[in-house]
């Protein structure tokens, strides 16, 4: 019933999204940003293939009108920045999950637009420490932008602040960790991150709590952090990435939850919607059976999304 529900909703989304698109395609004009007090926009609802009209991982938090957090920033998610009508200045914070590259391919090109634009105030951004096989936050930074060794030392403003360009604050969450560490804290605005397990990937998962709820979002793991997963408890959305079916094979069952685990662990953490993101051939392939175990344990809404799509709290029924 609800699935049948969702996809409904689905469908009508997806023909008012394709009417809206050629729309402003035509007028070359973007998309309107999310409305409401505090919402999700997704970015991109893919993964790390090309399969289609999705763009790599990535999320913007709206706030009254304004994009206040980017979480993730995979290929593709550029050019959806600037669909979602996105403003680098209002920027507080770009979240980073992990180091695979569909989430992170497109952070250069996105400092660079903000040496266009009018922001000079330094902006924070959080991602993992490291590992043998993958940078940390400060170490991508480095690989990225430092002068003369950066693959982008033009950009080394980012680093430093100087040549025309706003600078980058690194806020590195230290892993493993037994408790979520809080990444900012504005009068309007927290964001936690805790650890999760995503194979061998150093990896985070991010909570945004303000006046009007909280928002979660799992980035890549295989379910089984619990520090995550307390963190989350009650969350009004949880943004949860199915990227398997409920028989994967092994190395992908150690990087990514089945969706019996998604199920369990949204109904344990009592989260109040369920948006499904980070979608694949190979998930979407088996979509129906998916959903259909995830709702053997999950009771909440849930929401197969895609790109440009804006979620946001529901209000409390009186
Ligand atoms: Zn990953």
């Amino acid at each position: 019933m609800v699935r049948h529900v969702s996809n409904a909703k689905f469908s009508l989304a997806t023909v008012f999204s394709l009417l809206v698109g050629i729309g402003f395609q035509r007028a070359g004009a973007a998309a309107p940003s999310c409305p409401g007090d505090f919402a999700v926009q997704v970015l991109g609802s893919g993964g790390p293939v090309p399969e289609g009209h999705r763009a790599s991982s990535g999320y913007l938090i709206w706030i009254k009108g304004h994009s206040r957090v980017l979480v993730d920033a995979g290929g593709g998610t550029f050019l959806r920045f600037g669909e979602a009508s996105a403003k680098i200045e209002d920027l507080s914070l770009v979240a980073i999950t992990h180091f695979h590259a569909d989430h992170v391919a497109d952070l250069p090109a996105l400092i660079k637009a903000g040496y266009f634009s009018d922001r000079t105030r330094s902006l924070p951004i959080s991602g993992p420490s490291g590992s043998d096989e993958f940078p940390s936050l400060t170490a991508f930074l480095h690989a990225e932008f430092s002068s003369p060794q950066g693959a982008f030392a033009y950009l080394s403003g980012a680093l430093d602040g100087t040549g025309g360009e706003f600078k980058l604050d690194p806020v590195e969450v230290a892993l493993p960790r037994a408790v979520p560490m809080v990444v900012l804290e504005t009068s309007d605005l927290t964001v936690l991150a805790a650890p999760v397990s995503h194979g061998p990937v150093p990896a985070l998962g991010y909570l945004i709590r303000t006046s009007a709820g909280t928002i979660a979002f799992s980035g890549d793991q295989n379910g089984n952090n619990p520090v995550f997963w307390e963190m989350i408890q009650g969350a009004d959305i949880l943004v949860m990435h199915l990227a398997i079916s409920e028989h994967p094979d092994p190395v992908a069952a150690k990087l990514h939850a089945l969706p019996s685990v998604i199920g369990k662990q949204a109904a344990g953490a009592r989260v109040k919607q369920l948006v499904l993101s980070h979608l694949m051939a190979r998930s979407l392939a088996t979509l129906p059976e998916n959903l259909k175990t995830i709702r053997q344990y999950y009771k909440g809404h849930v929401s197969v999304t895609h790109d440009l799509e804006c979620f946001s709290p529901q209000p409390v029924a009186q």
